[in-house]
C-alpha cells in the first residue's frame, strides 16, 4: 500500500541520518555519557535497513511502526532504546486502523508516542534528556506547524540543554561539567527532524 511505501522511505531515511551522525552522538556521549549513543542508534538503523524487505510486507503504518519498535527493542542497547522503541509502539497504537493516515493522524500519533516514552522514562522538560528537543516537537506538530519547524523546535529545544545540568540517566553524574555541552539524545531527536523535514514530510 502507498502509505506503507512512503514510511518505509522516511524510515529508511532516517536510518541513514543515524548511520552519520553516529561519530557526532558518540562524541557528545563521550563527553557527558558514556560513549556509546551513537553506536546504539546506528545499530538499530542498520537492523531497521537490514529488515526493509520484511517490513515493506506490512499492511499498514501501525503494523510498520511496531515492527520497527521490535527491532529498535531488540538491536538499540542503552537507555534509548526502550524509550524509542516504546514511543514507537505509541505511534503504532495511535494509528491502528488508519488505513492512509494524514497530517493530523501523523502529529497524534507523535505526541502520542512521546507521551509513552515520558511515562516510562519520567522526564520532564529541563532534565536535561531527548525529552527537551520531543516536547517542543509534539506541541509545534500538534499546532499544525510544518515539519521544518516542527524540526526547528526540536534543535532548539536540545540546543538550549547546553545551559542545564542533568537530573536523570548517565548525565547526572557528572554534574556541572556537562554545562556548555547540549544532550546527546535531544542532539538525536533533532538530527532525526531534521532529516524528517528534508525530504518534505
Ligand atoms: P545510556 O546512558 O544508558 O548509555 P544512551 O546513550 O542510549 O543511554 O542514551 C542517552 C540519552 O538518553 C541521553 O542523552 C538522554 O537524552 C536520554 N535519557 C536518559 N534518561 C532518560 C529518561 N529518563 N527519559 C528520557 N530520556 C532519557
Ligand atoms: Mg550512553
Ligand atoms: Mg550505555
Amino acid at each position: 500500500p502507498a502509505a506503507v511505501a512512503a514510511l518505509d522511505q522516511v524510515a529508511a531515511r532516517l536510518a541513514r541520518v543515524l548511520i552519520d551522525a553516529e561519530e557526532e552522538l558518540t562524541a557528545l556521549d563521550r563527553r557527558v555519557g558514556d560513549g556509546d549513543l551513537g553506536i546504539n542508534l546506528a545499530r538499530g538503523a542498520r537492523a531497521v535497513l537490514d529488515a526493509r524487505a520484511h517490513l515493506q510486507a506490512e499492511s499498514d503504518a501501525s503494523g510498520y511502526l511496531r515492527a520497527v519498535s521490535q527491532l529498535v527493542r531488540h538491536h538499540v542497547g542503552g537507555t534509548s532504546g526502550p524509550l524509542y522503541s516504546i514511543l514507537l509502539l505509541g505511534m503504532a497504537e495511535s494509528l491502528e486502523g488508519a488505513a492512509s493516515p494524514g497530517a493530523d493522524a501523523w502529529a497524534g500519533a507523535f505526541a502520542a508516542g512521546v507521551s509513552r516514552l515520558r511515562d516510562i522514562g519520567g522526564a520532564a522538560p529541563g532534565d536535561r534528556t531527548m525529552v527537551d528537543a520531543l516536547v517542543p516537537a509534539a506541541d509545534a506538530a500538534t499546532a499544525g506547524h510544518e515539519i521544518r519547524d516542527i524540526a526547528a523546535a526540536a534543535r532548539t529545544g536540545a540546543e538550549g540543554t547546553a545551559a542545564i545540568s542533568a537530573n536523570l540517566g548517565r548525565s547526572s553524574y557528572v554534574g556541572d561539567r556537562v554545562i556548555g555541552t547540549p544532550d546527546p539524545g535531544a542532539i538525536a531527536v533533532a538530527a532525526l527532524l531534521e532529516g524528517l523535514a528534508a525530504v518534505g514530510t
